[in-house]
């Protein structure tokens, strides 16, 4: 079976070595003939609105996927006439808008931040006013690990925030002082079956995610419950196939949506050490109409992720279990270049390892 991708990133390149074992053949669209998973697949560079690149990328394709959630709806659309295209195209369109994708979750019952659309700038003073500080400013397209977003704390910071943003459609959100930040990746395949794995404990730094725990310390199983309730509610409306990430803020003991990956996720990485079948095998599974694999957790996991700069690889390497993914990109500052997953028999052993391997990686700045 042969399989496209829609994107060239790590999360294509993972897709990829995932499915070799099950016999699957790649083929991926990027913009870039440099992009990772051009080393382990058929890359083609084009633009995603050229048609006729299309064309010829669906060529003997059986299914197509997407890795990251800014193709162009119209593209996936393009390719459905041609392909099955997984997960569904409403899906991309629901998750490429902040405001499009609260309304999805508010008309399930999953319960968001606190949120109203801002065009103007008398939108945002009226909405400031309603919502009171601090808010977060956020433009509801093209924002990711941080980008496009300011939080406002105080009444001076209005209007340099609209200048930083103003112009494009945006969304205004309460600022949620959360606990945690937790995310669920769950997977739905063609015949209606789905699974989830244990929810994981998620930690930002600038935006980014530096690190991923699973299972997520303390975690209870009416958290457990109430993540798998909404991902399970979020899978049917869309008539889901594949894997699907939601990100929530944990405040006292409940969950409230922030976002969701129509994709594999990031925060899903340590599932290739930490689960039977990795999320990149149960995608796949998913989308070619398939079985979906155990979702078992083995032992208790962190996952660190390699941010603008590789470290001593020597040291990473002699740290007992760990298993090390470099993606093979050039270094550059907030690029993700790789991640190392730790993945022990007991919490105690995490602890430890990933103390040391903090000190190998350095902490943020
Ligand atoms: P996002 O791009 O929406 O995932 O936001 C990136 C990070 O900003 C999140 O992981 C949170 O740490 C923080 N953040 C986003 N929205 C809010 C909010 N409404 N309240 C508090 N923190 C937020």
């Amino acid at each position: 079976m042969q399989v496209g991708i829609l994107g060239g990133g790590q999360l294509g390149r993972m897709l990829a070595l995932a499915g070799y074992p099950l016999g699957l053949r790649f083929r991926t669209l990027d913009l870039s003939s440099e992009a990772p998973a051009g080393h382990v697949s058929e890359l083609m560079a084009a633009d995603f609105n050229d048609t006729d690149a299309l064309k010829r990328f669906a060529r003997g394709l059986d299914v197509v996927t997407y890795e990251f959630e800014n193709v162009p709806v119209a593209t996936a659309r393009f390719l459905s006439r041609r392909a099955s295209v997984y997960p569904p195209p409403e899906a991309l369109e629901a998750a490429q808008d902040r405001l499009m994708e609260k309304r999805f979750f508010e008309r399930l019952g999953i319960p968001t931040p606190a949120f109203v659309a801002v065009d103007t700038w008398d939108d945002l003073k009226n909405a400031l006013n309603d919502m009171g500080l601090p808010a977060v400013l956020k433009t509801r397209r093209f924002g990711y690990d941080g980008k496009g977003q300011v939080v406002i704390r105080k009444t001076e910071d209005v209007s340099q925030a609209w200048q930083s943003l103003g112009g494009v459609p945006l969304i205004l959100e309460g600022f949620v002082a959360f606990e945690r930040e937790v995310s669920i990746l769950a997977v739905r395949s063609r015949s209606g079956e789905s699974a989830f794995y244990p929810i994981v404990e998620n930690h930002h730094h600038e935006g980014i995610l530096r690190m991923s725990l699973c299972p997520a310390p303390g975690a209870t199983s009416e958290l457990q419950r109430e993540a798998e309730a909404y991902a399970r509610a979020a899978l049917e409306a869309l008539n889901y196939v594949g894997v699907l990430a939601i990100e929530f803020f944990e405040r006292d003991g409940h969950l409230l949506a922030n976002e969701m990956a129509p994709r594999v996720h990031n925060s899903g990485h340590w599932t290739i050490e930490g689960a039977e079948a990795s999320q990149f095998e149960n995608h796949l599974r998913a989308i070619a109409g398939w079985p979906l694999g155990a979702i078992t957790t083995v032992g208790y996991s962190a996952m660190l992720n390699l941010i603008g700069t590789i470290p001593d690889l020597r040291a990473v390497l002699a740290t007992s279990n760990t298993h090390l993914h470099l993606y093979g990109k050039a270094p550059r500052p907030n690029r993700k270049l790789g991640h190392i997953t730790l993945r022990t028999a007991t919490s105690e052993a995490r602890d430890a390892g990933l103390a040391a391997l903090q000190q190998i990686v350095g902490q943020p700045e």
